[in-house]
């Protein structure tokens, strides 16, 4: 018996799987990452065009069952089959392709890692649900808007290829489901994944909030701007004047936290994003938690803080992007903003 609750939908249309594997245009001497290859509709149709398929799946019972459908076959040996889960691998195995029916709980995380990945692979063909696959589609100032399109619009080229309807599947999904591809760009950006993507998650926190709340306005990200500036300092031999600021000055750097605007706050959530909260960031949630309740634990600002506070304002003013709101900031925005920081010395990985 299938179990739906870990995205087991088998795709039971042949031409659909073929189409899947067409679209791939596969040589040859590819090697081929498979994630979630179920029972084997689409690996039997890889191997046909591919060198070797690297196969991982998670669920044993699946993966018994794949083992037994080539085994004896010739293309057997040009199978290789990881047992486990694929975000959990620290790092992929080279590849020059990826297909996958993607299970739609890893939707979200197998398209960060695939970006990430570098070298890039030629060409991913993936199916979603079909919400997610708007949402790689999706431009500055629509709904779905979300850090997921700026990274899959930065790193790759997006096509849409096919519609899927449910009755493909086995058991049928909840949902439609569309297959798009993506083409990493080459050569890569010559910018850091992790800088960039670094970058992205404070700003898209709250997708509705203006720059200038998600970062002067969030002591958390403050506080590790601060913290990577020094280390930025310390490996570039720039001395730093580390003493406490005067009252008056203490005084400025704390009003800027409540223009964050706390209602603002509350609201308007970039759902997916919500998963993957960065980790200073839930501290400072914790830390707020502990404020409201009377016990303010705060580090008491130094001119290191005040020097850096000064570089993000001038960083937001400059590119005059203090007062956008990230749903309505395109790549170029997001390219000028992380030139410029990290021109101060400022960085986010
Ligand atoms: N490829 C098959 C097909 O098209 O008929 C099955 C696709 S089914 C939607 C997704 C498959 O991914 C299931 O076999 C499931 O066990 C597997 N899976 C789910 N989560 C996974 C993970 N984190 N890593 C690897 N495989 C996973």
């Amino acid at each position: 018996k299938m179990n739906t609750d870990i995205g087991q939908h088998i795709l039971k249309n042949p031409g659909v799987a073929q189409a899947i594997v067409d679209k791939a245009d596969l040589k040859q001497s590819d090697i081929v990452l498979e994630v979630g290859p179920g029972t084997g509709n689409l690996t039997t149709r890889i191997l046909e065009k591919a060198k070797k398929v690297i196969a991982v799946e998670q669920d044993p019972r699946m993966a018994a069952e794949l083992t037994k459908r080539f085994q004896g076959t010739p293309a057997a040996k040009r199978l290789e089959l990881n047992l486990g889960d694929v975000i959990k691998m620290p790092q992929l195995p080279y590849f020059d392709v990826c297909i996958s029916n993607t299970p739609y709980q890893i939707s979200s995380p197998l398209t960060f890692k695939l970006l990430a990945t570098s070298p890039s692979p030629r060409t991913c063909v993936l199916m979603f649900q079909r919400e997610f696959a708007m949402r790689l589609f999706a431009k500055p100032g629509d709904k779905l808007y979300s850090r997921l399109s700026v990274n899959a619009q930065m790193w790759a080229k997006v096509d849409h290829v096919m519609k899927v309807g449910r009755n493909n599947f086995n058991p049928p999904p909840q949902v439609e489901s569309n297959v798009v591809r993506l083409t990493p760009k080459t050569p890569r950006p010559q910018i850091s994944y992790d800088e960039w993507d670094g970058l992205l998650r404070i700003a898209f926190v709250r997708k509705n909030r203006v720059l200038r709340a998600a970062f002067i306005g969030t002591n958390s990200v403050m506080d590790m701007l601060e913290s990577n500036y020094r280390t930025f300092c310390a490996q570039n031999d720039v001395q730093l004047d580390d003493g406490p600021v005067d009252a008056a000055a203490a005084e400025s750097m704390e009003v800027d936290e409540e223009m964050a605007g706390e209602d603002e706050w509350e609201g308007i959530m970039d759902v997916d994003d919500e998963d993957d909260l960065p980790d200073f960031f839930k501290e400072e949630e914790a830390r707020k938690a502990a404020k409201r309740q009377g016990n303010p634990n705060r580090k008491r600002k130094g001119k290191v803080a005040e020097l850096v506070r000064s570089k993000v304002l001038k960083v937001l003013e400059e590119t005059e992007l203090i007062e956008k709101r990230a749903r309505m900031c395109d790549e170029g925005d997001f390219l000028k903003l992380l030139y410029a920081f990290n021109t101060e010395g400022l960085h986010f990985a």
